[in-house]
Parts: C-alpha cells; structure tokens; sequence
C-alpha cells in the first residue's frame, strides 16, 4: 500500500481559465503557461477557444514571466482547446505541436514517450486515448505535476463521446496514468478544466472505481432488461437536459462498445437501438 503524498503547487506552471463557462467546461478552458525559473521562452498549452480577450490574457500573461512563446502545444483538438491555435501562432510565430498532424503548425507531432525540452523545462509526452483518440497528457517532472487536458478533469469525470471516444483505452491510460503517480512521490493534476489536484493517486483511484461502477450499472440494467440507448440513459443517467442530452447518449454507447468488446451480447443488441 502506497501513502498517497500532497501534491506541491507547481513552480513552473500558470493557469489563464477562458471566459467559456459552462455544463461541460466547468469553469472554463484552462490554458497553461509553462516556463523553467530564469529561462526566456515558455511553452503554452491549450490556447483555449476562439476569443481573441482570452489570446490577449495568455499573451499578458506570458509577458508578466519575461518569456517569449517558443512552442504551443496542444493536448486534443477539441474546438475549446484548440480554437485560438492560430490566432496564438500567428501573433508569436511560434510553431504548434498536437498528436493529430492536422493541428500542427511549422512542426511535426507529437510522439508518445516524447521528451521536450525547452530552456530546461522538460516534459514527457504521454499519449492517453480515451476522451478522445489523440488526447495526450504531458508529465513536468520536476514540479511532480501532469497537465492532464481532458483526460481527467479538475472536477467529475470526463466525457467519453463514442465513436472518438473510447472506454477500453480510457482505461488503459488511466491505469499509466496511475502507475506514474504511484512510482513518485507525488503527482499534483492540471487539468483541462477546473481546479488543480494536489493529489494525484487518490484521485485516479476514485476515477478508476467511478468507471467500473458505471459499466457495473449498465450491465444491470441490460441484465434487468433495457435494451435500447434511450432505456440506458434513463436508468442509469435519469434525465438529462438538452444542453447534456448528446453528450450522455454518446457517452452511453461508449460504454455499450466497451461492454461488447468484453463479450456481453446484450450491450451489443442495445449498441445500435
Ligand atoms: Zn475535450
């Protein structure tokens, strides 16, 4: 049994959280600005959504560290993250690197296992399917700390939309995920969304045990015999409003795709009704 240690607040981190509010963003996208003590370039993650208020936030506060822009990296897609890629890579020149080759700018993608080094601040690229197929999270060693984007959030548990989303490896990456905070002495999350986790370790156990909760949920209510997407959702959701609607339904079949994978031919009936 590993003691779970407190998380440090990170030194070489800054969050600007974007005025996007909502259901499904928390409080808004987080976007980080990452520098080593000293140096004079920073990295920055997630630019956020298409707001050109939030691009002159990230650039203000990339100006208070003394640093210039020499990457932007993104941890997924997703418009909220990934709306303001070019209005920050056109006003800092600075190249964009993404797992998906369709976000990079100037540059190649990212790599699993990837080291980056930037003026001393090293990040490990891990690749994290499951939020969707090209979420990565990146590992800053030397302040303990994980930018996780959407694949753990800072509150809740993430959205997995199938068909990009997937529960199988969701799990597998929040089984890495666990095996590295497990191995230091701590891990403090920085999340996509919402407020930092000092503790990392405790915080993947309840999300591991979340998820095998709910396809435990599902399964019971296929064995008591829902067998349609919309049964599902009401059983074990109850009834979502519209703003979630989709999103639960999406969320539902990924966890139908996963219960199939795994031989429950009930899950694959109701899959496709
Ligand atoms: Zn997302």
């Amino acid at each position: 049994m590993i003691e779970p240690v407190e998380g440090v607040e990170p030194q070489r981190a800054r969050c600007i959280t974007a005025p996007n509010p909502s259901v499904l963003t928390l409080t808004g996208t987080n976007t980080w600005v990452l520098f080593e003590p000293d140096a004079e370039r920073c990295v920055v993650v997630d630019p956020g959504p298409a707001d050109d208020a939030h691009v002159d936030a990230v650039l203000a506060e990339v100006e208070r560290s003394g640093c210039e822009v020499a990457l932007i990296l993104l941890t997924h897609g997703h418009a909220d993250h990934s709306g303001a890629v070019d209005a920050l890579h056109a006003q800092t020149r600075a190249p964009v690197r993404a797992l998906d080759p369709a976000w990079c700018r100037g540059t190649v993608s990212l790599q699993d296992r990837e080291q980056i080094d930037v003026d001393g601040l090293v990040l490990q690229v891990m690749a994290t399917p499951g939020h969707t197929a090209d979420s990565v999270c990146l590992h800053v060693p030397r302040d303990g700390a994980l930018l996780t984007g959407d694949t753990i959030l800072g509150e809740g548990s993430s959205l997995i939309a199938w068909p990009d989303g997937r529960v199988g490896p969701y799990l597998e990456s929040l089984k890495r995920l666990r095996d590295l905070a497990a191995a230091g002495a701590s891990l403090t999350l920085l999340p996509g969304h919402g407020p930092l986790v000092l503790w990392g370790l405790p915080a993947l156990d309840t999300l591991i045990a979340h998820r095998a909760k709910r396809l435990d949920q599902i399964s019971n209510v296929l064995d008591a015999g829902s067998s349609t997407v919309g049964e599902i959702v009401a059983a074990v959701y109850g009834l979502p409003g519209p703003a979630l609607r989709d999103v639960v339904v999406a969320q539902v079949q990924a966890q139908l795709e996963y219960l199939s994978a795994t031989g429950n031919a009930r899950a694959a009936d109701a899959l496709h009704r």
